[in-house]
C-alpha cells in the first residue's frame, strides 16, 4: 500500500552565496535565492564597437541577462568603453562580461577604461602563465579587479587547462596502488584548478562574494561528474555550459541533456547554452534555448507557453498545427510590450490540441485552449477558459477569432 504521495518536481536548490554584476543602477543577483540567470556570449569582433553594441543588443533583447564579450587584443580593450557607451545609449543596461585569455593581466592593467566599462571579469586560469609568472599575472588580474570593485569568474576549460597542475595530479595517480581512470584525474586536475585559483583570489584580498566558477567540458556525463563534484566542495555561485555544444539539434539535445540533469538537482546559477550557429540562424538561438531549457523545468517564466500535440492520423489536416505556431509566434513577438504591460502574462500556459481524444483535457489543464475537430468529429472547436468549456468555434476564421480571445484574456 502507498502511504506517501510522490514528490512534486524539483529537489532542493544548492544553496551558494550571492555575487552582483553591476553596471550602473542596473544589478544582476547571481546565486543564492536569485533566479537561474541566462548568459550568452557575442562572435563579433570586439574591436568592431558597432558591430558588436548591435549584437549584445539583440542577445539583451532575445534575454540574455548577462552578456560576454572577448578582449582579446588592444583594439578591443580600446573599444570596449565605446560599446558600452552606444549600448547605454540605446537604453540597453546589460552587464558586459571581458573574456580574457593568455594577455588578460595586461590589457586589463594598460586599459583602466576597459576595465571599469566591464562588469566583471572572466580569467581561464589554464592560460594565465606558468610558474611564477603565472601567479604574479593571475594576481595583477586580481588586483585590477579589486581596484575597480568588479566580481570575477574563475572559468576552467578542460581545452586548455593547467598543463602543469595535470602533469602534477598525472605523476600524483600514477604512483597510487590502484590508478583512477584518466577521465578521474582530469576531472580532479578541472576542480582543483577552480578552487585553488579561488582560494588565490581570496589570499589577494578578493570578498568571496565576488568569486564564481565554471569547470566547462564537451561531454555530457563528464560535465554532469564535474560539477556534482564541484558543487559539494565550494558554496560560489556556478555557471554551467556545455562548451563546443555543437551545431543545430546535436547542440541544443546535449546542452539540454546536461544541464537539466544538474539544474534538477538544484546545480547552476547562470546558465549558458554554446551552439555553433548554423549559415543564417541568428546568434540570438542561443538564449532561446538557454531560456526555454530553465522555463520547461519550471525554474523560472520567460514566455507564455503554447501546449501542443504532434499530431497523428487522427488530424485531418494542418491546421491545429498552422494555429499552433501562429499562436505561438504572437505570443513570443508581443512578449517585449506585453512584459511592461500585463505583469505575470509569461506564467499564461496556452494549448492547441488536435483532436477530442487529449484535446479537452489538455485544455481544462491550461488557462485557455482549443480542441480543433479530428477525423469524423463534428465540424466544432470547444474552447476552454480557466478549465471550463466557455464557447465553440466553427468555420472558417476558427484561427482568428481564437487569438482574439486569447489576446482579450491576457488583456482581462
Ligand atoms: Fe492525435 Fe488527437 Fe492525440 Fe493530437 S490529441 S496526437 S490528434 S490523438
Amino acid at each position: 500500500t502507498v502511504t506517501q504521495p510522490i514528490p512534486l518536481g524539483l529537489a532542493a536548490a544548492r544553496r551558494s552565496r550571492q555575487g552582483r554584476v553591476v553596471w550602473g543602477d542596473h544589478v544582476v543577483t547571481v546565486g543564492g535565492d536569485a533566479p537561474v540567470r541566462v548568459q550568452s556570449m557575442t562572435n563579433t569582433d570586439t574591436a568592431d564597437a558597432v558591430g558588436t553594441a548591435i549584437q549584445v543588443k539583440e542577445l539583451a533583447l532575445a534575454g540574455s541577462e548577462l552578456v560576454r564579450i572577448t578582449v582579446n587584443n588592444d583594439e578591443a580593450a580600446r573599444a570596449v568603453p565605446y560599446i558600452r557607451e552606444q549600448l547605454d545609449r540605446m537604453g540597453i543596461h546589460v552587464p558586459l562580461i571581458g573574456d580574457f585569455h593568455y594577455n588578460g593581466h595586461k590589457l586589463l592593467t594598460d586599459h583602466p577604461d576597459c576595465a571599469q566599462a566591464l562588469s566583471k571579469y572572466r580569467i581561464n586560469p589554464g592560460n594565465v602563465g606558468r610558474g611564477d609568472k603565472r601567479d604574479r599575472q593571475f594576481g595583477q588580474m586580481i588586483d585590477v579587479a579589486l581596484a575597480h570593485n568588479k566580481p570575477v569568474r574563475i572559468g576552467v576549460n578542460w581545452g586548455s587547462l593547467d598543463q602543469d597542475l595535470l602533469a602534477q595530479l598525472m605523476d600524483e595517480n600514477a604512483g597510487r596502488a590502484q590508478p583512477w581512470d584518466a577521465r578521474q584525474v582530469m576531472y580532479e586536475a578541472l576542480i582543483t584548478s577552480a578552487l585553488d585559483s579561488a582560494a588565490q583570489a581570496q589570499s589577494l584580498g578578493m570578498a568571496p562574494e565576488q568569486i564564481m566558477l565554471s569547470c566547462k567540458v564537451s561531454g555530457v556525463q563528464d560535465l554532469i561528474a564535474v560539477y556534482q563534484a564541484l558543487a559539494q566542495r565550494c558554496d560560489y555561485p556556478l555557471h554551467l555550459g556545455l562548451t563546443e555544444a555543437g551545431m543545430g539539434t546535436k547542440g541544443t539535445v546535449a546542452s539540454a541533456a546536461a544541464l537539466s540533469v544538474l539544474l534538477q538537482q538544484g546545480i547552476g546559477d547562470t546558465i549558458r547554452v554554446s551552439l555553433t550557429p548554423q549559415p543564417g540562424e541568428a546568434r540570438t538561438q542561443e538564449v532561446v534555448v538557454a531560456s526555454e531549457i530553465l522555463q520547461s523545468l519550471g525554474l523560472r517564466a520567460f514566455v507564455p507557453s503554447v501546449t501542443a500535440c504532434p499530431g497523428c492520423g487522427r488530424t485531418t489536416s494542418t491546421v491545429f498545427q498552422d494555429l499552433a505556431k501562429q499562436i505561438d509566434d504572437h505570443l513570443r513577438s508581443s512578449m517585449p510590450v506585453w512584459r511592461a504591460k500585463y505583469p505575470g502574462v509569461e506564467h499564461l500556459k496556452v494549448a492547441v490540441m488536435g483532436c477530442i481524444v487529449n484535446g479537452p483535457g489538455e485544455s481544462k489543464h491550461a488557462d485557455i485552449g482549443i480542441s480543433l475537430p479530428g477525423t469524423g468529429e463534428a465540424p466544432a472547436a470547444p474552447v476552454f477558459i480557466d478549465g471550463e468549456k466557455a464557447l465553440t468555434l466553427r468555420g472558417e476564421g476558427i484561427a482568428a477569432e481564437f487569438q482574439t480571445i486569447v489576446e482579450n484574456y491576457i488583456e482581462k
